[in-house]
């Protein structure tokens, strides 16, 4: 990543269009790549190489390995705390590697390549199928973006909105690895259990998934109930769904700072299997790409209108019918930011950068309280959020769900200046503490602010982490800008 001085200079370049390389791939040539949603982490790539078969991948690390060069690894760029990108690494870029490789409809199993990003998957399941009676869907993906890779999607072990699921380790059988040495290996809870554990969750410094084998579970049709509620009734709300049989679910809450709904009321939306006999008819209420960016202004310009507008809007989609899989997609606009710092008349560049909290789920009501008072005191501008549930991960190294917790995702805007940057560094500071106050933790995706404390209260196996990627890598051919942040900040115990 670059200095802080040398990111306000490269920023205005590109603001003014005058580095222009941006994203130009596939060059002989250094570029300069940036993550999608929070455009905080550019970095100067020695150059961008696009892998396109598993053999070109052994060939890529063989060759940094003979020459001595460092390799980042990209899916769809949406991680926000630099673990795509390392500074003059070479960059191998995955998007090139979306085939289907095996699709095994009786066990429920698809092996794909590793940058197929989720609507391709998707598509290409549901056209296979068409018609069977017994169809097979993916079991979970992110919300609020579609175009990221099942590699990256590995790589964080992320999750969706499921009510009962695990993160995504449970949703993977088997995958192939290649290694430091250029060697495939793979990788699956027998054949190199260690390195599945490490690498489920290791933001990519294990080595390049080729591919994965993913576990898929039958493609359901469900009903969407929606309704307003308080945050308070939220844990026993979410209770009585589960127990209802519903399967997914999410709460939107109230981010209108001035209101005393703030944090405290929202929208609280889940899915419930109907018979497969259904129907579901064509024009049914969506929200398309231009109420989207109206949302999004309002969200910046309008709270309280923000809140109204999707409350009415989810509220009269009650009772709508979806399939399991697509309803997880979303619409997702690039460089929405862009228009609305315009639109705003802002001052200077914004973007948003998110965070995710976990707490207990006892602990969710008074952790939201203690938010509620840190955002107005500090002056936070929370753009949107949601609260989740996650069941427990007992499998990966680096497992972020340590219990069944609640999930809570803020999405805080960003001002790009020094100060900007460091306000919202301290927002997401306080937000681990208070995670931390009951027992919480935090995802390592979005972004490196946290403390060296922070980092060792939530993730204790941290240090034991950078010594088995020196184990499994020992001339560190995998980099990021993210792993040489935390090599530093750990430099003393390594
Ligand atoms: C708007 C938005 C919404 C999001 N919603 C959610 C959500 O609902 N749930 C959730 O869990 N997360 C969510 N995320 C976080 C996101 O899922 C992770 O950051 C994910 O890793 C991004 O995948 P990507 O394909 O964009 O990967 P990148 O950002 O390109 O890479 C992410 C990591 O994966 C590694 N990687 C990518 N491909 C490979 C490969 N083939 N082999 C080895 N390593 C690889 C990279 O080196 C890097 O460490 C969201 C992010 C954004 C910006």
């Amino acid at each position: 990543m670059l200095t802080r001085r040398e990111f306000f200079r490269e920023s205005a370049a590109v603001a003014l269009g005058l580095s222009g390389c941006t994203w130009r791939f596939w060059e002989a040539t250094p570029s300069l790549v940036n993550d999608i949603h929070s455009q905080l982490n550019p970095t100067r790539v020695a150059r961008v190489v696009r892998a396109e078969s598993p053999e070109g991948l052994q060939g890529l690390v063989r060759s940094a390995r003979a020459e001595g060069n460092g390799l980042s690894i990209a899916g769809g760029r949406h991680a926000m705390g630099g673990q795509q990108f390392g500074t003059d690494t070479i960059l191998v870029d995955m998007t090139g590697m979306r085939r289907v490789l095996r699709f095994d409809a009786g066990r429920g199993e698809i092996e794909v390549e590793a940058g197929i990003q989720w609507p391709e998957l998707i598509d290409y399941l549901v056209q296979e199928q068409r018609g069977r009676a017994r169809q097979w869907g993916i079991a979970q993906k992110q919300t609020g973006a579609d175009r990221l890779s099942v590699g990256g999607a590995l790589a964080a072990n992320i999750h969706g909105r499921g009510l009962r699921l695990k993160p995504f380790i449970a949703d993977v059988e088997s995958f192939v690895l290649v290694d430091a040495a250029g060697t495939p290996r793979t990788c699956d809870r027998r054949q190199n259990a260690e390195l599945f554990r490490l690498a489920i969750g290791g933001y990519g410094l294990f080595g390049i998934i080729a591919s994965v084998t993913l576990r898929l579970g039958l493609r359901r049709r469900l009903e969407r109930v929606v309704e307003v509620i308080p945050v308070e009734d939220l844990m026993p709300a979410f209770e009585k769904r589960m127990a209802d049989g519903f399967l997914f679910g999410d709460f939107q809450y109230s981010t209108d700072v001035a209101s005393d709904d703030f944090l405290r009321r929202g929208v609280f939306s889940c899915y419930r299997p109907v018979d497969e006999n259904t129907p579901i008819p064509e024009g049914q209420k969506e929200f398309s790409k231009e109420d989207w960016d109206r949302l999004l202004y309002l969200s910046h310009a309008d709270k309280k209108r923000a809140f109204e507008e999707y409350s009415a809007y989810y509220l009269s989609t009650s009772g709508q019918v979806y399939w399991s899989d697509t309803h997880q997609l979303s619409v997702y606009i690039d460089d929405y930011h862009q228009g609305l710092d315009r639109r705003l008349g802002a001052p200077g560049r914004a973007t948003e950068m998110i965070t995710e909290i976990y707490v207990p789920r006892n602990a969710l009501a008074r952790f939201l309280e203690d938010v509620r008072q840190d955002f107005r005191q500090n002056r936070v501008n929370l753009i949107y959020g949601t609260i989740r549930l996650i069941e427990r991960d007992d499998e990966s190294f680096l497992a972020w769900a340590r219990e069944p917790y609640a999930c809570v995702i803020f999405n805080l805007d960003v001002v790009h200046s020094p100060q900007g940057l460091e306000r919202s560094g301290q927002a997401f500071r306080r937000l681990i503490d208070l995670a931390i106050r009951y027992g919480g933790s935090y995802y390592l995706t979005y972004h490196r602010f946290a403390t060296r404390k922070q980092l060792e209260t939530c993730y204790p196996q941290f240090a034991e982490f950078l010594r088995l990627k020196r184990k499994h890598d020992p001339e560190e051919r995998f980099q990021s800008d993210w792993y040489r942040h935390y090599k530093a900040m750990f430099a003393d115990v390594l």
